[in-house]
């Protein structure tokens, strides 16, 4: 697991055999969760937004770079919004945007890119063999 840099905001982790379940998050645990979170949000988010749910998208998008508790991660993600403007047109364009700045990370980290064009199987729909139904 990835260690956290110092003043991170998270507390650095030990070795996974010690740590319980109820411990507090370390930046893998969070980035999942947060990934779990954001990818979810965006196949569910409706295909013809209204101005009132674009802000509210823009509004969280634009608060994790300020917000997350991992300065580092945050510091990434602030350089790569400022380069790649999030897409809140609609639930296709955000799902893409999204999955593209986390393929951004799996790059950085040494990670496969995953396949953009799977985002609502893997978030929304299932795979067609039902076995997450
Ligand atoms: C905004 C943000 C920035 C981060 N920055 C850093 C950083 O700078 N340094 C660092 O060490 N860690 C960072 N992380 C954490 C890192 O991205 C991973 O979450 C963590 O390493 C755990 O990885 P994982 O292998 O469990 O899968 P995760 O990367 O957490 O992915 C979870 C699941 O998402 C699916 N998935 C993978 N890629 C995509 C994609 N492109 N689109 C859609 N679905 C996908 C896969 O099914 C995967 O199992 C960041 C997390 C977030 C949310």
């Amino acid at each position: 697991m990835a260690a956290l840099a110092s003043g991170s905001g998270l507390k650095n982790e030990s070795s996974p055999d010690t740590r319980s379940a109820n411990c507090p998050p370390d930046v893998e645990q969070l980035g999942s969760a947060t990934w779990t979170f954001l990818h979810a949000t965006a196949a569910y988010y409706p295909e013809r937004p209204t101005p009132f749910q674009r802000a509210n998208m823009l509004n969280l998008l634009h608060s994790l770079p300020v917000l997350y508790p991992c300065s580092h991660c945050a510091t990434h993600l602030g350089e790569e919004v400022k380069r790649h403007p999030p897409d809140v047109s609609s639930r296709a364009g955000l799902s893409w945007w999204l999955c593209e700045r986390h393929n951004e990370v799996n790059e950085r980290l040494g990670k496969e890119k995953f396949d953009c064009t799977k985002t609502d199987e893997r978030w929304r729909d299932g795979p067609l063999d039902g076995r997450c139904d």
